[in-house]
């Protein structure tokens, strides 16, 4: 009887060209190394006075260029890109939101704890969240570096589990995403600690409501992906064992009820089209289209709408936070400007919008007279 092996993995075959250059790659170089055994075995050379001949130059001429053909081709293909899926069990979910609902005006966090998958996709089995000394501010957060140790380590050693990433909370900011500054420190610690992949969640909220969305940095991308979250609809296995073995070390969020929405998932609604007002700018095409070109013209920003399905961006600025609101009344209408400076002060920001019919344009002459205002 022969075994019917399928694998369950979303990992990705390599393209066909990448194979054909390394495997005539694996041919020249098979072919180099016979003409060298032939000519040491003729006496005509030894391994420091090696003379190639027009041929073989034409082959290591051949084989660099195939180097090239196939790094140039694995940069198209991209192998490196962190995967687009992340994992987490509900109850790990459901905790995070307790402890985002817990602190819905400063930042909080905590640590992922885990295995990644075969195909890099971390897989969370159990989150923990802030320690008793850990320092909460409106614009970062940093861990109770002592409660870290004392809940992480016995988690790593005892459990087996590993440490694959960080969650914070953003809350009502407004910034769905890394900040720069996080996406920043995010790679450099990966690098320096060759830690080949992590998980970095950010949370948002509002009073009664949070959400979580994942990103997967590797260490060989420049590159974070927002991934789709998988989640499994049953209490992970490490929960309560985990819960009772340190119990007298582990903080719990005071929150009991999690309460999650727009969660980005594989099952989410938010892969359905958005609903709109028909009245609204946003609900033609063309519109659609022209607010994709202002977001490649303003970089790193990222769209979002407010329960009424009106839409905002979020412009992350060097040391500043802009969210630039469409209202109901847009064109005609001026888009309205918050900005959140570092040291979490708010201004609205007020210059002329002349709405001269070509949106792209006018949205350009605005927002540089915003920036000016900076
Ligand atoms: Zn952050």
């Amino acid at each position: 009887m022969c075994l019917n092996l399928k694998l369950l993995t979303s990992a990705e075959v390599a393209k066909p060209e990448v194979e054909n250059a390394m495997s005539k790659k694996r041919n020249l170089l098979r072919r180099l190394t016979e003409r060298k055994q032939e000519k040491r075995k003729l006496g005509s050379v030894d391994k420091n006075d090696y003379d190639r001949t027009d041929k073989e130059d034409a082959l290591v001429n051949e084989t660099r260029d195939l180097n090239r053909v196939e790094s140039l081709n694995i940069n198209l293909t991209d192998n490196n890109l962190p995967a687009s899926i992340a994992i987490i069990y509900k109850s790990e979910l459901d905790y995070i939101s307790r402890c985002i609902l817990d602190s819905t005006n400063i930042e909080t966090g905590g640590q992922l704890f885990g295995f990644w998958t075969a195909d890099k996709v971390p897989v969370v089995l159990y989150a923990i969240g802030p320690g008793p000394h850990a320092n909460h501010q409106s614009a970062f957060f940093n861990q109770d570096v002592d409660y870290l140790t004392r809940v992480g380590r016995p988690i790593v050693e005892h459990f087996g589990l590993q440490h694959i990433g960080e969650w914070h909370s953003h809350h009502q900011l407004g910034l769905a995403q890394p900040s720069g500054h996080d996406a920043n420190t995010m790679l450099s610690t990966i690098r320096d600690k060759h830690l080949v992949q992590f998980l970095l969640c950010i949370g948002n909220c509002t009073n009664t409501s949070s959400t979580l969305n994942a990103f997967n940095f590797s260490e060989y991308s420049q590159h974070y992906v927002k991934a789709q979250w998988c989640i499994k609809e049953i209490e992970s296995p490490f929960r309560k064992l985990i819960d009772n073995e340190l119990a007298p070390f582990l903080v719990h969020p005071r929150t009991i009820q999690a309460n999650i929405e727009n969660v980005y998932s594989t099952e989410s609604q938010q892969n359905l089209p958005p609903e709109y007002k028909e009245s609204y700018w946003f609900s033609i095409k063309e519109n659609r289209q022209i607010l994709k070109q202002i977001m490649d013209t303003l970089g790193n920003c990222t769209i979002q709408q407010d329960r009424d399905g009106y839409v905002y961006l979020s412009k992350v600025g060097n040391n500043y936070i802009d969210t630039i609101f469409f209202p109901d009344g847009f064109p005609k209408q001026p888009p309205r400007i918050k900005r959140r400076c570092s040291d979490n002060s708010v201004c609205e920001i007020n210059v002329a919008w002349d709405n001269s019919g070509d949106l792209l344009n006018d949205f350009i002459n605005f927002y540089s007279l915003v920036e000016r205002y900076g």
